[in-house]
């Protein structure tokens, strides 16, 4: 889509102008490439409804793809203060679609922000990336409609884990957690040198798309305890692992249809699920 709004100096400019030069306590690994904003941007749907959440917008590449691209209502969360002057300029260049907030996104409630549907469209900033993305997979076990979509980039390490297979050794508690909520998927890998400063690893933008409802009915403290308990001793058997949390581990796991002798990586979603419900009905017994 071509931009009718008045030119904005290019990004390096804004980044000399302002001295921004990155921060590593904060995570910043900006993106220049205008064919990739444009692409992260385009791997949301439906930008136009609703609001589009950025955390860490930093300089404003992707926040500038994004209004490109034709959200109407973006509301950018950035904790470092030094950028909120060229995102100031940014905010006058589209009047009425981009308000910036200035704020730890660890703290701020967003799924409480602008009109739904929500959606979080974000180049996260590494070292809290997991955090975030606990945070907002807890607020969407309260409410599954909390946020519409949500694409992000992290490490690819991460991208792994929550969209790992059973018998994956990337399969673990978040990704157990995570699918339990979402549809999620890979959309494409980022070589490090896409970034300024680039850093040390690939990374993988994400598609992560909530489900209606959760694969099944359980509170997400009991799903937290069951993958806590057994992937804490991922390479024991399940009857030793899951000891702590069930009188007869043995039997119940057999009652599930499970198998005692299987460990924790063995098990799917839904059979997390089964032992978490189970705890579940214990707690309420
Ligand atoms: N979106 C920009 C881009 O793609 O070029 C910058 C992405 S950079 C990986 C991460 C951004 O998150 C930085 O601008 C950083 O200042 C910001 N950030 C770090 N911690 C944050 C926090 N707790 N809350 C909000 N923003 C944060």
């Amino acid at each position: 889509m071509d931009d009718p709004h008045p030119p904005l100096p290019p990004l390096r400019e804004v980044i000399a102008r302002y001295g921004l030069g990155a921060r590593k306590a904060l995570g910043q690994h900006f993106l220049l490439d205008l064919n990739l904003t444009g692409r992260i941007a385009r791997s949301a749907p439906s930008l136009t409804k609703g609001t589009v959440i950025e955390v860490g917008p930093g300089p404003g590449g992707l926040t500038r793809a994004l209004l490109n691209e034709g959200a109407e209502r973006v509301i950018a969360v950035e904790k470092d203060r030094r950028c909120l002057d060229a995102l100031t300029e940014l905010a006058a260049a589209y009047p009425d679609r981009l308000e910036v907030v200035e704020g730890d996104a660890l703290t701020l409630a967003l799924e409480q922000l602008g009109e739904t549907p929500r959606q979080i469209v974000s180049n996260l900033p590494y070292n809290i990336s997991t955090a975030l993305l606990i945070g907002w997979l807890k607020a969407l076990a309260e409410n599954p409609a909390a946020f519409a979509t949500l694409t992000l980039m992290f490490q690819k390490e991460v991208a792994e884990r929550l969209t790992a297979a059973p018998g994956s050794r990337h399969y673990g508690r978040l990704t157990v957690i995570t699918q339990w909520l979402c549809d999620v998927r890979t959309l494409f890998d980022v070589p490090p040198r896409a970034f300024t400063p680039p850093p040390k690893v690939t990374s993988s933008v994400v598609s992560l798309e909530p489900r209606e409802e959760p694969l099944a009915a359980v509170t997400l403290k009991s799903l937290e305890r069951v993958t806590a308990a057994a992937f804490g001793q991922r390479r024991k058997m399940l009857r030793q692992s899951l000891k702590s949390l069930f009188e007869d581990a043995v039997e119940t796991i057999e009652e599930l249809g499970l198998t005692p002798t299987a460990r924790a990586e063995q098990l799917s979603v839904v059979d997390f699920c089964k032992l978490a419900q189970r705890l579940d009905q214990n707690r309420t017994a």
